[in-house]
């Protein structure tokens, strides 16, 4: 089996190629800007998906979408995460409003959520979700990952930015989205 990715992260082509072992993974030369309208992460990823499988016959493609979701923010920042402060916002900006938007919030309880979309010849085939749960902090700690990892608690009271790769990836949303998918491949592909 063949399988496109919808990244050129090199980071995430390692990651997924790792865990995929079995399938031959390609990446596109030129990946297309695909406007992200929907209204849910699996919206968005099926959306990235299903175009970018008209690009290439009979072959699968995967896209994912992925953000960080707020109880007490009815669901922000959400499908917006990666522009929440802006449009054109850093990860240090969206951690600072999302500080902000939380400083007098009592209910702190959030989740990462991954979804990643499987799809061929513009169909998509199936959709796979890994979650991670944890509290927003009220400081910014650690120096590892990337996004709101320094911002998010996990039950023993380090944050994400605290967990050494290995560690983040036995756990994360990502990797529980990946393991899904692979499970999929192995029973019906
Ligand atoms: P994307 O779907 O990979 O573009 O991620 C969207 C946004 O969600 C990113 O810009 C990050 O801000 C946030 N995000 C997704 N996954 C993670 C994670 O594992 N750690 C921290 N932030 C994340």
């Amino acid at each position: 089996m063949r399988l496109y990715l919808s990244t050129k992260n090199k980071h995430k082509i390692m990651e997924i190629s790792s865990i995929l072992s079995d399938t031959e993974i390609l990446t596109f030369d030129k990946l297309p800007d695909i406007e992200e309208t929907g209204t849910t992460f699996q919206e968005n990823s099926e959306l990235k998906s299903k175009y970018l499988s008209t690009l290439v016959q009979d072959d699968y493609v995967i896209a994912d979408d992925s953000g960080i979701v707020c109880e007490a923010l009815n669901g922000k920042p959400g499908i917006f995460s990666a522009r929440y402060a802006h449009k054109n916002a850093t990860d240090k900006d969206n951690i600072i409003q999302l500080l902000d938007d939380m400083k007098d919030v009592v209910n702190r309880k959030a989740y990462f959520i991954c979804n990643i979309s499987l799809a061929k010849n513009g169909v998509a085939i199936a959709n796979f979700e890994g979650r991670l749960n944890g509290i927003i902090s009220y400081d910014i700690i650690g120096e590892h990952g990337f996004g709101y990892d320094p911002i998010f608690m996990l039950v023993d009271g380090r944050t994400l930015a605290e967990y050494s790769s290995d560690e983040k990836n036995s756990i994360s949303h990502r990797m529980t989205a990946l393991y899904k998918l692979k499970k999929f491949i192995t029973d019906n592909i």
